[in-house]
């Protein structure tokens, strides 16, 4: 038995492994001990020192399988529970991990998306999110759950039913009327720390860039943005990140394998939104808001609503014509605009014709600008790169024009034009409003190729 200064020592065990139980992750708790109380068989596993091993846990908290475990002896054990009940005398609550419950990494379960609102309208990503979330919490084995911080926003919690969740975490107040980072990182991490998801997902909006990062700093741990893929490493349990590295040089994938919450960020139209199951129930937690308005630092005075250029909404358009460098001037997106208008369409560029000062920045698609997933994308002069791919790539049918039967575009277009787009684009904008022609009823006289007719 130890004292220190007249008290008694907490004996804090030793570590050891459960049969079975390991599944030779590669050494992370060997890594992990500050003791080198730990080798690994030739099976990958650990064979720890009771000798060496000083009961500090580290390799416990890092076990993705949970296969590790604080040993006592029978003396110590009877020694913890003396103090467990001279404790309980006192009035103290014993700690989560000696009231049995589980521990480090372990102890976190579940994929939660946070669903972002404005005025009580959902951001579409939110919906987005939990449709891969779906998918990782089905690989997982584990429950998916929506978070909703707002006032009078409950409305959003059936809608999350719907889109998928099976739990959703509410905290509806006043106070988070409206977006604040003071408020909602509370609220989010008051209910990150009680509930200990292992996935946590946001959209990457300015919205959600911004909470997402206060939430990660605020947990220690790991956050990778604007991610293009997500996956699950079913053997490790890891959320595997998939993004643009190195000025999109490289996909990379990145792990958070020693902190909890994994989290993610991933722009709107990334992902498909998943089919809404109208009637379709789940879990309700409702969560109180523990922070008082005298102690939020930030005061909204007024709200001016954000007009984008021209008031256009790129990344939300069914049709988009886009041109590149092979434009050679501003004025010649004229062109582009006559077609787009013909199919319903908005005009959009690549960073090069966007760099000479053609389109306003607003109009970018790729990497650094908007990412879209219209249901027509025509890339007009556009080569390809792979900075302008990741953003365009998912859409649902791409044509591409270039005069470069060799250029990348056409690897992922599914119709493409090897011609000048000087004369293809006229041509095509033409036959499209003798087609239009052809269907319009006599009291119409707008020059748009509807939908059906198109
Ligand atoms: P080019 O590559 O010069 O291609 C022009 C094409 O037009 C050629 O294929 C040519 O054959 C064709 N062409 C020329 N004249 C005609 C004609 N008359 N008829 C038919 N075809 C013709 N780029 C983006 O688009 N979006 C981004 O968000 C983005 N982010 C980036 C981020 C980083 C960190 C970096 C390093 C780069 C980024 N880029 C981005 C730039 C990207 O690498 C390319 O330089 C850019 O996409 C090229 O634009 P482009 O295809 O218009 O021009």
């Amino acid at each position: 038995m130890e004292e220190t200064a007249g008290k008694k020592k907490k004996p804090r065990g030793k570590a050891r492994l459960m049969a079975g139980k390991c599944i030779a992750c590669g050494a992370r708790c060997q890594m992990s001990c500050p003791a080198d109380a730990i080798e690994m068989n030739e099976r990958g596993e650990p064979i720890i020192s009771p000798e060496k091993c000083i009961g500090c846990r580290k390799c416990v908290k890092v076990c993705p399988a949970a296969a590790l475990e604080m040993h006592l002896t029978p003396e110590e054990e009877k020694l913890l529970a003396g103090m467990q009940a001279e404790a309980a005398e006192d009035g103290e609550e014993a700690a989560p991990e000696e009231a049995g419950a589980k521990t480090g990494i372990a102890a976190w379960q579940g994929v939660w998306v946070f669903v972002e609102q404005n005025d009580g309208t959902a951001h579409p990503v939110s919906w987005e999110l939990l449709g891969v979330g779906r998918t990782l919490a089905d690989d997982l084995g584990a429950d998916l759950s929506a978070f909703v911080l707002g006032s009078n926003v409950k409305g959003l919690a059936e809608e999350a039913f719907g889109y998928g969740a099976d739990k959703v975490y509410l905290i509806d107040d006043p106070i988070l009327n409206h977006y604040r980072t003071p408020s909602y990182l509370h609220g989010s991490i008051s209910l990150i720390n009680k509930y200990k998801p292992e996935i946590v997902l946001m959209g990457a909006t300015g919205l959600g860039r911004d909470l997402a990062g206060a939430v990660a700093t605020a947990l220690r741990t790991g956050l990778t943005a604007d991610c293009t893929g997500l996956t699950i490493d079913k053997k490790m349990r890891l959320l595997e990140q998939t993004r643009p590295a190195f000025g999109g040089n490289i996909m990379a994938t990145i792990l958070t394998e020693t902190c909890r919450p994994q989290m993610a960020s991933v722009r709107p139209h990334v992902m498909p939104k998943p089919q809404f199951q109208p009637g379709k129930r789940g879990e309700l937690f409702i969560e109180s808001f523990q922070l008082p308005e005298d102690k939020i630092s930030t005061r909204i005075l007024e709200i001016q609503p954000l007009l984008t250029e021209g008031s256009i909404n790129i990344a939300g358009a069914n049709v988009i014509v886009s041109g590149g460098r092979g434009l050679l001037q501003a004025e010649n997106f004229k062109m582009l605009q006559d077609l787009a208008d013909l199919l319903g369409g908005v005009v959009g560029a690549s960073r090069s014709a966007i760099d000479a000062g053609w389109m306003p920045h607003a109009r970018q698609i790729g990497q650094t600008g908007k990412t879209v997933r219209p249901k027509l994308y025509i890339a007009c002069a556009i080569s390809g790169a792979i900075q302008h791919l990741v953003g365009m790539q998912d859409s649902d049918l791409i044509i591409a024009v270039n005069r470069d039967r060799e250029a990348p575009i056409f690897e992922v277009a599914h119709y493409g034009i090897i011609g000048d787009l000087f004369e293809v684009i006229p041509a095509l904008t033409r036959r499209l409003r003798e087609i239009a022609k052809d269907h319009r009823s006599p009291n119409d006289n707008s020059d748009k190729v509807s939908g059906d007719k198109s």
